[in-house]
């Protein structure tokens, strides 16, 4: 007999089957064994047993028959580790030869009989005797007659009668099976899954429950959750008079009443055996602890349950299945946050295209900004404006955007670049946005001077056609697909409470402007871990003021722009401090180079010249002179900060103004001044001088004293390495890891796209850096930073406002240095904490 022998073994609810030695299949189906429900006998092969077949050692075929009644037929199943792994397809109805065929023409019937003998026939024949299908081509009638001219068909291919001993039989589909997993396709296919190189392959031998014949007799599947909203609804296919996969097939009706034109339901036609599956459903949901779809069979009236498998899911539908386990009590609240991956979130913070919707697919760049949106495209900001005034839905299409085009994209509802990668303009501006974008769409032709828009296949699309830019994907589509609608809904809102009870490091959000900050609040964030003030620059208005004091030549000129920016300054930061309610906000102060403000086009700066009362020239040559060859490595950050200090002041005074007057009504502020893009312990210095020296004659101008702190941003080499004597200046060391990564590697963020993907190819760099962090080099600059701040200045607070600071691998890694929050785009929040969350569990 079989128990006895590990490696082919009868399945019973103590037999020794594990996942790991016999595969998912066969220990799923002890556990429904252990449930007492009506499994089919079944033995299971082990991954050795099966390895050793593929050698040719066959096991003891005889001992397995000797499990069966002698008239039962058998069916041979995959049973891979982890069932997407895939594994070859089940080979149904062994056992059946020419005598079989009469017995079962007297009890089933012979249309049922020769419909089951001809199945086997043709699976052997394709599968195992490796003939060609077409050799059947000509088979074209059912039932006896179909089956002669098959048989016939097989004798003439291969000169052989086809075998009759089911021994035969078995050994040589068990030979198969095994060596078809062996194979070199299908070992790629399963690694390309994550497969090990060494996974095994189980099988099992089932006696075959033949859905054909007699009675109420079919094959289907149940399952007791929709598997696009996760809502609980009895779906699910069956087939009268069918077998294997074959109600699965587009033809078959639904199982459950009163829904399908297609034919009656099995509500209808066995309402007994509905009822019977129902609870057997529902008993294995809450044993196996998991939403399952149940695979059964129908024989006579009766149910038989072949197998149960995780219900596939959209990423709402984890959410709603993992929280109704837990509010069930069937799982507990922590293996509820455990089992949705936060890395699909983001389909469920933002609208998408519905997984079903068909997609006639443009092209496809780099997803910089998830969520999906449709419009008709405009290839300028003035058309995305005028798009909006109208409100008509539109998409802005530009080779790379530039602060100019801010204003563009917030009257856009999608973005979409021929250049840029991960972290460049476009994209960042787009995620603290929530607006889907797409980046590096070089496969596009992009004629932006005659506005239009090129494709691979020659289709040619204009100002005002209709795409759907696909950010979570990446796609660029045709047309308008079918949406399906962000799913904030109170599942969600449940496992992040659950989550958050679990976290043990900080979320902020990065938040620019006071939407920005209500998203980031809507999302429950800590705080505010940067705000790009420079972000507060590019609206219209503000934009001229800002160029006039860049072109102002005397300190008084400059003193008078700075004056007109302070209110404007002022206003931001009080609604920013009033939407947070006394949560710590994080505030950089001005970090670009001046000559991003400045017009690059001869007619911006024409009318610049015009709106300033200059020449032309005057604008053209100072343009010109502030140029920087790499600016990113310019005049910037506090470089500026400490050459035109009065900037500083001004943003000082805003800030410590609106604390002041945020403080009045709501909750006491303590605002926190960042420092950007420093390298050296005197740069601090300097500005930590001028900055106290504000502070002290605000709070004496207005009579009231008021606490703020001061901080640095590590974004560069060197003020990691130097960190113990940059800390003890300071209250809070920021990690800027974009800037850090750029100059770590020596990568322009702005230029890596164009050779990103044939870095990635060909192994060079496993991700792009930009987009996860790179524990190793820029990992290393980090801990050391951590490491040398906290050593000189213990109490200081350690964070990440780089784009990484949403990224759950990225965190991980912050929370093991010991830092105290990360930082990032509002709609990143939720991913944050649940992988937060995940880490701490
Ligand atoms: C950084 O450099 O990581 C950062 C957050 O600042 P920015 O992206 O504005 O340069
Ligand atoms: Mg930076």
């Amino acid at each position: 007999a079989v128990q006895n022998n590990p490696d082919t073994t009868l399945i019973t609810p103590d037999a020794p089957v594990a996942a790991t030695t016999h595969g998912g299949r066969a220990k799923c189906l002890q556990r429904l064994v252990r449930l007492d429900l009506p499994v089919p006998r079944t033995v299971a092969l082990s991954f050795d047993a099966v390895h050793q077949i593929a050698e040719g050692q066959l096991p003891d075929i005889d001992a397995i028959l000797g499990e069966f009644n002698p008239t039962s037929l058998l069916c041979v199943r995959p049973s891979s580790e982890d069932p997407d792994w895939g594994g070859p397809g089940a080979v149904l109805n062994i056992g059946m030869n020419d005598a079989r065929y009469v017995d079962l023409c007297d009890t089933l019937g012979p249309t049922a009989a020769a419909a089951l003998y001809l199945r086997f026939v043709q699976t052997y024949a394709v599968h195992v005797a490796r003939l060609d299908p077409d050799v059947f081509d000509d088979v074209v009638e059912e039932g006896p007659q179909g089956l002669s001219e098959m048989l016939h068909a097989y004798e003439t291919e291969t000169d052989e009668v086809f075998p009759q001993e089911p021994g035969e039989q078995l050994g040589a589909v068990l030979r198969t099976m095994a060596r078809a997993w062996e194979g070199t396709s299908a070992r790629l296919l399963r690694q390309a899954k994550g497969a090990p190189a060494d996974a095994g392959l189980g099988l099992v031998v089932q006696e075959m429950i033949p859905g054909l014949g007699l009675g109420e007799s079919g094959s289907g599947v149940l399952q007791l959750a929709n598997s696009t909203t996760g809502l609980p609804q009895i779906t699910g296919r069956y087939l009268s008079q069918s077998q294997g996969r074959d109600a699965l097939g587009a033809g078959a009706p639904s199982l459950y009443l009163g829904c399908d034109p297609r034919g009656p339901s099995l509500e209808e036609k066995a309402p007994g055996a509905f009822d019977d599956l129902k609870t057997h459903a529902a008993l294995m949901r809450e044993k196996l602890r998991e939403e399952m779809q149940v695979e059964f069979v129908i024989e006579n009236g009766s149910v038989h349950i072949l197998d149960g498998v995780r219900v596939q899911r959209s990423s709402r539908a984890a959410v709603r299945i993992a929280v109704r386990l837990a509010q069930d009590g069937i799982i507990p609240e922590q293996e509820a946050v455990m089992r949705v991956d936060p890395h699909t979130l983001n389909e469920l913070l933002h609208r998408q295209v519905d997984p079903e919707a068909e997609r006639d697919v443009l092209t496809t760049g780099i997803a910089a900004s998830p969520g999906a949106a449709t419009g008709k495209i405009v290839f300028t900001s003035a058309e995305a404006q005028a798009s909006a005034a109208r409100s008509e839905p539109c998409i802005l299409i530009r080779r790379e955007t530039s602060p100019e085009d801010i204003r563009g994209m917030h009257a856009a509802v999608a973005v979409l670049t021929e250049k840029g990668g991960i972290t460049s303009h476009a994209a960042v501006i787009g995620r603290g946005m929530g607006l889907p974008c797409i980046v590096g769409a070089s496969g596009l032709r992009f004629q932006t001077k005659k506005k239009a828009l090129m494709a691979p296949d020659g289709r040619i699309f204009k100002t005002g056609d209709v795409l759907t830019i696909d950010g979570t994907s990446g796609q660029v589509l045709v047309g308008e697909p079918a949406m399906l609608e962000a799913a904030l809904d109170d599942s969600f809102q449940t496992l992040m409470g659950w989550a958050d009870k679990e976290r043990d490091i900080g979320i902020r959000a990065n938040a620019d402007t006071p939407a920005d900050a209500q998203t980031a609040r809507n999302f429950d964030a800590q705080g505010i871990g940067l705000c790009r003030t420079e972000h507060m620059f590019f609206e219209p208005g503000r934009l001229t003021v800002m160029r006039e004091m860049i072109f102002a030549e005397t300190s008084s000129g400059r003193a008078a722009a700075l004056e007109r920016l302070l209110p404007m300054q002022r206003d931001d930061f009080t609604q920013l401090f009033r939407i947070m309610q006394g949560k710590p906000v994080c505030i950089r102060l001005f970090d670009p180079p001046l000559h991003e403000f400045l017009p690059a086009t001869r007619t911006g700066q024409r009318e610049l010249a015009e709106a300033l009362d200059l020449q032309v020239s005057d604008v053209t040559r100072r343009v010109e002179a502030m140029s920087e060859y790499n600016p990113m490595l310019g005049l910037r950050g506090v470089r500026l900060g400490v050459t035109v200090p009065e900037i500083y002041d001004m943003q000082a005074r805003a800030i410590f103004e609106a604390t002041l007057e945020a403080s009045k009504h709501g909750a006491a502020v303590v605002p926190e001044v960042m420092i950007p893009l420093v390298s050296a312990k005197r740069e601090v210095e300097l500005v930590k001088a001028r900055i106290d020296t504000v502070a002290a004659a605000v709070a004496s101008e207005m009579g009231t004293d008021f606490d703020y702190r001061l901080g640095v941003m590590m974004e560069t080499p060197r003020a990691c390495l130097r960190a113990d004597e940059i800390s003890p200046n300071t209250a809070f060391l920021s990690f800027g890891t974009n800037d850090l990564t750029q100059m770590t590697y020596g990568l322009s963020r702005d230029d890596a796209g164009r050779f990103m993907s044939a870095y990635v190819q060909q192994g060079v760099f496993t991700e792009d850096p930009f987009h996860v962090l790179d524990t190793e080099g820029v990992g290393e600059l980090l801990k050391l930073g951590a490491e040398r701040g906290r050593a000189a200045q213990p109490n200081v607070t350690l964070s990440i406002c780089g784009e990484h600071g949403g990224n759950p691998e990225s965190i991980a890694f912050c929370r093991d240095a010991g830092f105290d929050y990360v930082s990032c785009s509002p709609f990143r929040v939720p991913v944050a904490r649940l992988a937060a969350a995940q880490l701490a569990i």
